[in-house]
């Protein structure tokens, strides 16, 4: 259920109509609009709620939330959510930019890649450390190691770091570094994890896993909003189809329909939608130009030494001139991209 507070509701109706939530057995999360705030009563106990709560101070009304997903609704919040993470910031008319290699391979590899594409334009460095690999025998990632490595370019560009944790135990030590945990495809329905990044002060990057359905997608959203993490962006990354020119299908019609669903905001990963660097600079364009509220890209020095998906990756040039096409678009829908370079 949502208790709509009345605009003049005070601080203190606020805190006593949420504990009175919690006193039933229900959780509450309290949402500040800009216009009002509400009250998501997360259980299942609609009658009882409806009738102890019309009378109370400050309760406008209490209307059911008919989503399956509640807190990420936007029955509940009707405005876009802008996440904030350091240098980054998604959502609400602001589009990110997260670039980086797929995986963080030695020091000079991420501070030289980390340096140009902030000069490209980009708000925050991504790089894998933990890896999940399809095969065992791949690359695993260089675990702490390159959790340290990001580190130093994070203090060398001041750009905000974005990279993946794989496993509940190791959600501490991630954070410990990372600015933003992503949660890759693979894990999305790893409701455990999902929980653990639910209760740390990082923001999220929750991946579509690529036979999940945008319910799923929400409902996964879902767990760590309830954990109390309201840090979370959705990532569209490409979905199995029968196609097999590309690696996945990236469908970008997800960003429309999630603004319609949800309050959290859409970012593309046109590098594993697509599996192919050709095809990325067009997919990043689209996407800015369909109101994405980020795009997460592979770039790497040299493409065809990556140590993982270096055919998917752009140059440090391509980049750039990627950017700046993205920024023209996006001047011309009325958003920002990026940085200013
Ligand atoms: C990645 O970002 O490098 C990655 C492994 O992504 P995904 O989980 O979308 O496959
Ligand atoms: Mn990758």
């Amino acid at each position: 259920m949502i208790i709509v507070m009345k605009r003049e509701a005070t601080g203190e109706m606020i805190q006593h109509a949420a504990e009175k939530v919690e006193k039933l057995g229900l959780k509450a999360h309290v949402i500040q609009g800009t216009e009002r705030t509400v009250i998501a009563a997360i259980g299942d106990k609609r009658e009882e709620m409806r009738e102890s709560f019309e009378t109370v101070a400050g309760v406008s009304k209490v209307v059911p939330i008919l989503a399956p997903y509640k807190v990420a609704s936007r029955e509940v919040k009707p405005e876009p959510t802008l996440v904030k993470a350091g240098s980054l910031e998604v959502g609400n008319g602001k589009c990110g930019v997260i670039a980086g290699p797929c995986s963080v391979e030695s020091e000079d590899q991420i501070v030289e890649t980390a340096k140009a594409v902030k000069a490209a334009g980009a708000t925050a460095l991504r790089g894998g450390a933990f890896k999940p690999r399809t095969s065992p025998y791949s690359f695993q990632g260089l675990k702490e190691e390159g959790l340290k490595m990001l580190a130093t370019a994070r203090e060398e560009t001041g750009l905000a770091v974005v990279t993946e944790v794989v496993a509940s135990e190791d959600v501490q030590l991630v954070a410990k570094y990372a600015d933003v945990l992503q949660i890759g495809a693979r894990n999305m329905q790893n409701y455990r994890l999902l929980e653990e990044v639910g209760r740390v002060d990082r923001a999220v990057l929750l991946k579509r896993g690529p036979s999940a359905t945008i319910d799923e997608l929400l409902l996964a959203a879902e767990y760590i909003l309830n954990e109390g993490n309201s840090r979370v962006m959705l990532c569209e990354r490409g979905i199995r189809t029968f196609e097999s020119h590309t690696r996945f299908t990236l469908p970008l019609a997800t960003v429309t329909y999630l603004h319609q669903k949800t309050h959290l905001p859409v970012v593309i990963d046109p590098s594993h939608g697509t599996g192919h660097a050709a095809l990325v600079p067009d997919m990043c364009v689209a996407a800015v130009a369909i109101g994405a509220d980020g795009i997460i890209v592979e770039v790497h020095p040299e493409p065809d030494e990556a140590m993982s998906d270096g055919y998917q990756s752009l140059d440090l040039p391509t980049f750039a001139e990627t950017m700046k096409r993205c920024r023209a678009v996006a001047n011309a829908v009325g958003i920002q991209c990026g940085a200013d370079v």
